[in-house]
């Protein structure tokens, strides 16, 4: 697939006419192009939003309501397409780039609705004054997203970006912009107002860091790792430009002597690998109580060597490809480095190449033991399918270990016991708890992490305050 930049509702290439090669996860050879686009992409594309900003933001609610949805209908319509396109180029799969697809589509949706309910709010000061409160739109806003979850993390900050009455401009990684592509081309057949929406393909150096620069972008949400998010900071702070950063993780999963273990055990098995580890939620630190240590590490490890690698496209394949050479070295790197800080490698812990995807790069999922809290396999986020395992004896010690990493993105727990639940929910430095599930997502809530898992949230109003400036209007009543 040759991929092509959407700007001013054109589908066209970099201006400099270059080129990056995509390659499939899957068989590790190029299979298509990506625009090498620069700054004068980036500028060509900020001059469309900003043509198109006055007429979008007076654009009726209804009619933003009638537009998202529009896209939404059209993703469902083309799902297979997209999802065909999502799996080859991110390398998972093809089961699971359908379930994204049809949540990409309902982040549409879900946003359409809040473009109709959004409300300004008002504030009476008894016999004295009225204060309303304006959610105006911030004007032409960058969105910049990483390559796990590729159309469902773009169409997470698109969405409610135009609901809030934005321009946008938009960059997806450039190891996966395929449905980005996909999704221009339906602006273009859906007849999408152009300029409102933009999307600019290339390097994150290059490409993201000219929109954080850009002087009349006002608000930057990102997700991606936590040094590139730390940089991002750095360049747009100082422009005192709203930012939202949605950042890396080192999730744990605790699980408790009295859980539901057959349901903790199931869940689990899709918390360390589901999307080949690659999900910014996914529990990477298994921690087991002591009394039911053996039982369930006898479990997991059997059931992550049971797990199917394979060809994504293949329906029982469980686990795809990881989605670079670069990222898939990280991995194995980290398995390696496990080993050399003491663990032991129960399952998994090799590259495979799958029958028919010679070339491609596969990962065992792995589970590993015998590693102290604070080593750097238990601190740093690998974000492959690579989890580690570690005994506790108390909640306490439970809770020490779950917090002792800088990041606090994520808590799984499985216990039946109502009131831990709600202590180590209370006392969890994590953004997100999920007690007795995983992603179990409802999309009004604030999504986001604590510590160096970013800044602000996402989801719901959340989002639709972050794309909105407030404006106080206070009218004396006498
Ligand atoms: P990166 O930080 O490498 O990249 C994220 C995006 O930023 C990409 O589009 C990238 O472009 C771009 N980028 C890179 N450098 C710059 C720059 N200087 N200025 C502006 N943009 C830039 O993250 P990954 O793509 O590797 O994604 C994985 C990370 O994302 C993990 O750490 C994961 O935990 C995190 N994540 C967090 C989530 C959350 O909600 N908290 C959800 C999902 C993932 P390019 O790819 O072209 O270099």
């Amino acid at each position: 697939m040759q991929v092509l930049n959407y700007i001013n509702g054109k589908m066209q290439a970099a201006l400099n006419g270059n080129t990056i090669d995509n390659y499939e996860p899957a068989t590790g050879h190029v299979y298509g192009g990506v625009p090498d686009s620069d700054e004068a992409d980036v500028n060509l594309a900020f001059e469309a939003a900003k043509a198109a900003k006055i007429s979008w933001a007076n654009t009726p609610a209804e009619e933003k309501f009638k537009w998202l949805n529009a896209l939404a209908d059209a993703i469902d319509a083309d799902r297979e397409n997209f999802a065909i396109a999502e799996s080859r180029d991110q390398g998972k799969p093809l089961w699971l780039a359908r379930n994204e697809m049809i949540r990409s589509a309902q982040n549409f949706r879900f946003f359409a609705t809040a473009a109709m309910q959004f409300a300004s709010e008002s504030h009476a000061m008894e016999n004295k004054a009225i204060n309303y409160t304006l959610r105006q739109p911030i004007g032409v806003v960058g969105c910049i997203s990483p390559w796990n979850l590729p159309l469902y993390l773009f169409s997470w900050k698109i969405a409610p970006a135009l609901a809030a009455g934005n321009t946008v401009v938009a960059k997806p990684s450039e190891f996966t912009s395929a449905t980005a592509h996909l999704l221009g081309e339906t602006c273009v057949k859906i007849g999408f107002p152009a300029g409102v929406l933009n999307i600019v393909n290339g390097l994150g150096p290059k490409v993201g860091q000219a929109m954080v620069e850009h002087k009349g972008i006002k608000a930057i949400s990102f997700t991606g790792g936590t040094a590139t998010g730390k940089h991002i900071a750095a360049t747009a702070g100082p422009m005192f430009k709203k930012l939202s950063l949605e950042l890396g993780g080192k999730n744990p999963n605790i699980i408790f002597e009295d859980a539901d273990i057959e349901k903790a055990l199931k869940t689990s098995i899709n918390t360390s690998f589901l999307n080949q580890g690659e999900i910014c939620l996914c529990g990477s630190r298994l921690l087991i109580h002591e009394s039911k240590y053996e039982l369930v590490r006898d479990r997991i490890v059997d059931e992550a060597k049971k797990l199917k690698v394979g060809n994504p496209q293949l329906d029982d394949t469980r686990v795809g490809a990881i989605v670079s050479k670069p990222h898939y070295e990280k991995v194995l790197s980290y398995i390696e480095l496990a080993k050399q800080e003491g663990g032991a490698v129960l399952a998994g812990g090799r590259a495979l190449q799958p029958e028919g995807c010679e070339g491609g790069w596969f990962i065992e999922p792995t589970v590993i033991e015998g590693l102290p809290f604070d080593c750097r396999t238990n601190t740093e986020e690998i974000f492959g399918p690579v989890i580690t395992l570690m005994p506790f004896k108390d909640e306490e010690e439970a809770l020490a270990i779950a917090n002792a990493t800088e990041y606090g993105l994520a808590a799984t727990l499985w216990t039946e016991n109502l009131t831990r639940a709600h202590r180590m929910a209370a006392n969890l430095e994590f953004g997100i708890v999920w007690i007795n599930c995983w992603l179990l997502r409802d999309l009004r809530t604030p999504f986001g992490g604590a510590k160096s898992s970013g800044v602000g949230r996402e989801g719901g109003w959340e989002a639709m305050r972050f794309f909105t400036e407030p404006k106080n209007v206070c009218i004396a009543l006498s």
